[in-house]
């Protein structure tokens, strides 16, 4: 029977990728263990992991002993040499953090990555990347109304009446779409912009207003996604956008590109015509920021105007996160133990399979360490 080890995160990540749910719906088909606290940040005890049928171990180094299958959200794999033959299964995000590569390559080991996980209706149970932008999008308006000095809904009260807040978002993806919803559930008035023209009814279907900016490139064979645009289009943007900035009370920007730099979308200038406290959550920060001005994790002011670069929202609401992250690991082991014998047929396993007995295998993680290095 297969040994399935879960590894404890970093304190500030908090999440944890199976919860005790997790533990019982794979228990007939591996032996579980799990580090010690491993889900207590994310409010499962170890008790519940014990109850659930796993055995909870003292250390990192005893669980890398006695699993074959190591799970992880953001863990690093530095290279103790007891792991050599183990497969690793996390969101490594090799196609942003390139530099990780190194250290599961030296030491021929297996690594899945999930954050490469095809688009395809079969892979919607087991889409990380969705179930974090959900969580992002949710958490960056709450962040945004947290930080905002003006209250998100229309207000009366004997005192006057309070006029509902203006949002923007940037980005109509998954985050932006629950950004939306989130901030229309608040009070809030909101427009959106994302480059594929497609997002226009889902962001009208959540009552927000979409602002059309025309000449956009599309590429069908993306896969749904958008695709870089010339900097010419992105000035026109910009212009269009600089307009709207100055009357948003809140900015949530969500674009990205996957595996490129986000496109820059708000400029200082734009920063600095915004209204004094005003906030931008910029949720792209850690590919380099939709916002010029964003820096990752930090909290920068300019003129009066609040900017948030949050690397890893999700975190902050570790148990919700880690509720879905465990459906998505689940479902993932499921289909590896059924289909691993023929992992290159299978369209799932081989999107996501990077590494493979210390080689790297993957055309897309290739190609970019090909063109980084
Ligand atoms: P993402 O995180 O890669 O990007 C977020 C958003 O930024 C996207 O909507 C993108 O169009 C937008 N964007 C990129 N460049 C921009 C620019 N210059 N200006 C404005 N916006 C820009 O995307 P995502 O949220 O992961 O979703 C991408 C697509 O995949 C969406 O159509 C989504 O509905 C779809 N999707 C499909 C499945 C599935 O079928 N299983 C699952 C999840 C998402």
């Amino acid at each position: 029977m297969e040994r399935i080890g879960v590894l404890k995160e970093r304190a500030d990540r908090r999440v944890v990728v199976l919860s005790p749910a997790g533990v019982v719906r794979l228990a007939g088909k591996a032996e579980l263990f799990v580090q010690r606290d491993a889900g207590r940040a994310a409010g499962f005890t170890n008790e519940a992991y014990e109850q659930a049928g796993a055995q909870v171990l003292d250390h990192e180094a005893d669980v890398m002993t006695n699993a074959n299958i190591l799970l992880s959200y953001d863990h690093h794999y530095t290279g103790d040499p007891l792991a050599a033959d183990r497969t690793f299964i996390g969101f490594f995000n090799f196609l942003g953090a390139p530099k990780r590569l190194p250290d599961y390559l030296n030491n021929g080991v297996t690594a899945y990555s999930l954050d490469l996980m095809p688009r395809t209706t079969l892979a919607q149970a087991m889409d990380v990347l969705s179930s974090v932008a959900s969580i992002s999008g949710y958490q960056a308006v709450l962040l945004a109304a947290e930080r905002s000095l003006a209250t998100v809904p229309m207000i009366t009260s004997a005192g006057g009446t309070l006029r509902p807040a203006n949002f923007l978002i940037m980005g109509a993806g998954v985050a932006g779409l629950q950004a939306i919803a989130t901030a229309r559930r608040l009070g809030a008035v909101v427009k959106a912009y994302d480059v594929r023209s497609a997002s226009k009814e889902e962001v009208e279907s959540l009552g927000a207003e979409f602002i059309e900016v025309e000449g956009a490139v599309n590429d069908h064979s993306a896969g749904g996604y958008a695709v870089e645009q010339p900097e010419v289009f992105l000035e026109r943007v910009r212009e269009r956008i600089h307009q709207e900035a100055k009357l948003a009370d809140v900015i949530i920007t969500t674009a990205r590109i996957p595996g490129k730099m986000a496109p820059l979308l708000i400029t200082e200038e734009m920063v600095m015509d915004m209204k004094p406290g005003a906030v931008i959550v910029d949720l792209a920060a850690a590919s380099g920021g939709n916002c010029a001005v964003t820096q990752p994790d930090r909290t920068v002011m300019r003129n009066e105007v609040t900017i948030l670069g949050p690397t890893s929202i999700e975190c902050s609401c570790a148990h919700s996160t880690s509720f879905l992250l465990s459906n998505n690991y689940s479902t993932f082991i499921e289909h590896y133990l059924a289909h691993r014998e023929r992992a290159t047929e299978d369209e799932i396993l081989r999107s996501t399979l990077v590494i493979q007995n210390g080689e790297l295998v993957n055309e897309r993680v290739r190609a970019l360490a090909t063109t980084t290095h």
